[in-house]
C-alpha cells in the first residue's frame, strides 16, 4: 500500500484570518502509521543533513525555527529528536527565559536579535520574542498599549530578517490542558523527572485560558506570508517530530541552497594532478 503523505499545510495559520486553536485536535495523527512516520522522520533527517551542508557551503541564507508551547508542550524533546541529527557546527539553540535586569533595560527585541542565525547557519529559539505577547500579556507586565504595538514590532522585525536572507518558520506545539496535567503528574511520579517539576508551572496552568487567548491573537496577527505560524498537534510525539521535520524540510527545499561554484580553475586541478 502506498504510504500516506502527511499534510503540513493544514496546520499553517492563514494570514490575517480568524484562526481558532480549537480547530486543531491536539491528539491528531492524520491516521498515519507510527512506524511509517518514524521512517519518514529518518528520511527527513537525511534531507536536513544534506541541506544543512549546502546552506553552510553557500553561506547566503539562514534558517530560524521559533518554537513556542505551554509548559510540558515538548519543546526540549522536539529539539532533541528533530534537530539532534544536525551538525552542531552549523546549528545553534537559544533558550529565552525571564529577562535579566540588563535585558529589561532595553527594548524587547534587543536580546533576541543577537541570536538570529548568521548566513549559513540554522538557529532554533526555545521560546522567543513571542513571550512578549504571551506571558507578558497574561501577566500585564507592560501596558496594554505597548503590547498592542509589539505585534507590529514583531512583524517588522521578522520582515527585516527575511529581507536579509533569514527564513523564519514558527511552530506552536499544541497540547490540551488535560494532557498537560498528565505530563505534570508524570514529572512527580518518576524520580528521574523530578528535576523538571516546577511548582510555578501550576500557577501558569491556572491561567490556561488567558494563554490560549494570547496565543490566538499572536498567531492571527503575526502569521505572515514571509514568516508563517504552524500549529502542530503535539500529544502524539512521533507525529509531532515527523511533522516538525516535514515543515523544516519543506522550508529548506524552498530555500534551495546550492553548493557554490569552485573559485579555482577546475581544468588545472584534477585528482590525479595533485600530490
Ligand atoms: P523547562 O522545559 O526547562 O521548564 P522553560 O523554557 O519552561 O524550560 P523555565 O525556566 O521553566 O524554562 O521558564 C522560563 C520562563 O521564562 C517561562 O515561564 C517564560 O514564560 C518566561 N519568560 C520568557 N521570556 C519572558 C519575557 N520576555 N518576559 C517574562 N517572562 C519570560
Ligand atoms: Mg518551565
Amino acid at each position: 500500500m502506498a504510504q500516506k503523505k502527511p499534510d503540513c499545510e493544514r496546520y499553517r495559520v492563514p494570514v490575517g484570518g480568524s484562526f481558532r486553536l480549537s480547530t486543531i485536535d491536539t491528539d491528531d495523527d492524520q491516521d498515519l502509521d507510527r512506524d511509517e512516520a518514524r521512517k519518514r522522520l529518518s528520511l527527513n533527517h537525511e534531507q536536513m543533513q544534506e541541506y544543512q551542508q549546502r546552506l553552510y557551503a553557500e553561506g547566503r541564507q539562514s534558517l530560524l525555527l521559533v518554537l513556542q508551547a505551554m509548559d510540558t508542550g515538548g519543546k526540549d524533546s522536539t529539539i532533541r529528536k528533530v534537530a539532534g541529527v544536525l551538525n552542531p557546527q552549523g546549528c545553534h539553540v537559544t533558550g529565552f527565559k525571564a529577562p535579566t535586569d540588563e535585558e529589561l533595560a532595553h527594548d524587547f527585541l534587543w536580546r533576541v536579535h543577537d541570536h538570529v542565525p548568521r548566513r549559513g547557519q540554522i538557529g532554533i529559539f526555545n521560546r522567543s520574542h513571542y513571550e512578549d505577547v504571551l506571558v507578558v500579556r497574561v501577566h500585564k507586565l507592560v501596558t496594554p498599549d505597548l503590547i498592542e504595538r509589539h505585534y507590529g514590532h514583531i512583524n517588522d522585525f521578522e520582515r527585516l530578517l527575511v529581507d536579509h536572507g533569514v527564513r523564519v518558520v514558527k511552530i506552536m506545539l499544541h497540547i490540551s490542558k488535560e494532557y498537560q496535567l498528565k505530563r505534570l503528574r508524570r514529572r512527580l511520579e518518576r524520580p528521574d523527572k523530578h528535576w523538571k517539576f516546577n511548582p510555578g508551572d501550576l500557577e501558569e496552568r491556572k491561567r490556561w485560558d488567558e494563554y490560549m487567548e494570547s496565543f490566538e491573537i499572536a498567531l492571527n496577527r503575526c502569521s505572515t506570508d514571509h514568516a508563517p505560524w504552524y500549529v502542530v498537534p503535539a500529544e502524539k510525539r512521533w507525529f509531532r517530530d515527523m511533522l516538525v521535520s516535514e515543515i523544516l524540510v519543506k522550508a529548506l527545499t524552498d530555500m534551495d541552497p546550492r553548493y557554490p561554484k569552485p573559485e579555482f580553475d577546475l581544468t588545472r586541478y584534477t585528482p590525479q594532478s595533485i600530490s
